[in-house]
């Protein structure tokens, strides 16, 4: 299970990003860090598709 960069706790969800909301929303504030989220995701769910997929949502 992933854990937050910055303050540790656990990510339940398969993000691309391993920094939790709370932290994310700290850091980069909620419009910026949206983004960024979508576009590791996005990032992510590309190469998955390049590697055969590997199991993620
Ligand atoms: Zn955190």
């Amino acid at each position: 299970m992933a854990k937050c960069t910055y303050c540790k706790c656990q990510i339940s969800d398969g993000r691309a990003l391993e920094v939790c909301d709370r932290c994310g929303v700290a850091v980069w504030g909620p419009k910026m860090f949206k983004a960024i989220q979508g576009n590791m995701n996005e990032a992510q769910a590309k190469g998955d598709l390049d590697q055969g997929g590997n199991g993620r949502d």
